[in-house]
């Protein structure tokens, strides 16, 4: 009679944890099928999807944050996830957009309310041909005070393009700060101007833009460090720090530009294989 009891409830329990397990599998399952888009390059599809996850992997982008890359065929489209935490982003996430930041193929998908950032600053910048836009922590203080973000890390040269603070109150008073519209966009892209890498926005993050997508995820990473390196050197040495001067960071960005190829190189290996 004792073991009559015991083996069903044996059973009941190899149940229970096989009902759990499918549970938590029930959610990919039941994911609606999506593929990846056809007309992304492959090793390009690949990039975006690694440039997402490998700023997760580096705490410069949170739950929230984006990526895009321009089309490089295209040069009036760009490529971004559907809304979605970076660290989660698969091939079929990815979507394209116009300038204006319409999706081409919506499916029903939601959007990042932010993506006007990136349409606005690719009408604005031929040059740029990826964007990250974040809530990288360290360089919140340098764009509520009158602090200015500068070079002090040979990485970080391209900082010596300019660093300048967007603030959404020039366009809307009492905003939630995110750049919800085509107007906010313009503006910030306004800000950035015509040579500039990065661009703060007040209490909010930073954009940050690069000629390829490596580069813009070696400085939008770069900027995070720079940030805390440059609190650290002010709190040591007030105002005697020796920033990168603007010749030692034009011949770094000339001549030492291609170091974020080693570190994609790395990066990428990284969060792919997981
Ligand atoms: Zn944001």
């Amino acid at each position: 009679m004792r073991r009559f009891f015991i083996m069903p409830l044996n059973v009941v329990i190899a149940w229970g944890a096989l009902v759990t397990f499918m549970m938590a599998q029930a959610p990919a399952q039941m994911a609606p099928a999506a593929e990846p888009p056809a007309d992304l390059e492959v090793s390009l599809l690949d990039d975006l999807v690694a440039a997402n996850r490998v700023l997760a992997a580096k705490g410069v982008l949170d739950a929230l944050g984006h990526v895009s890359v321009r089309d490089s065929h295209n040069p009036n489209r760009y490529w971004m996830s559907r809304s979605l935490a970076p660290a989660l982003v698969t091939p079929s996430d990815i979507m394209e957009f116009d300038l204006d930041s319409n999706p081409l193929d919506r499916k029903g998908r939601a959007l990042y309310v932010e993506r006007f950032i990136h349409g606005e600053i690719y009408k604005a910048r031929p040059d740029v041909n990826a964007i990250v836009h974040s809530h990288s922590p360290t360089v919140i203080p340098f764009s509520v005070t009158k602090v200015p973000l500068q070079p002090v890390l040979h990485n970080a040269s391209f900082l010596s393009f300019g660093a300048p603070v967007f603030d959404t109150r020039t366009i809307a008073a009492d905003s939630d700060l995110l750049i919800r519209s085509p107007a906010l966009g313009a503006a910030l892209a306004k800000t950035l101007g015509s040579t500039a890498a990065v661009v703060l926005l007040r209490g909010h993050g930073d954009a940050v833009v690069a000629s390829s997508l490596p580069d813009a995820v070696f400085r939008a990473y770069y900027t995070e460090i720079n940030a805390r390196e440059q609190e650290q050197a002010i709190a040591l040495g007030g105002k005697d720090v020796v920033y990168i001067t603007p010749g030692e960071a034009a011949t770094r960005e000339k001549e030492g530009h291609q170091s974020f190829a080693r570190s994609w190189e790395l990066w990428k290996r990284e969060v792919m294989a997981k």
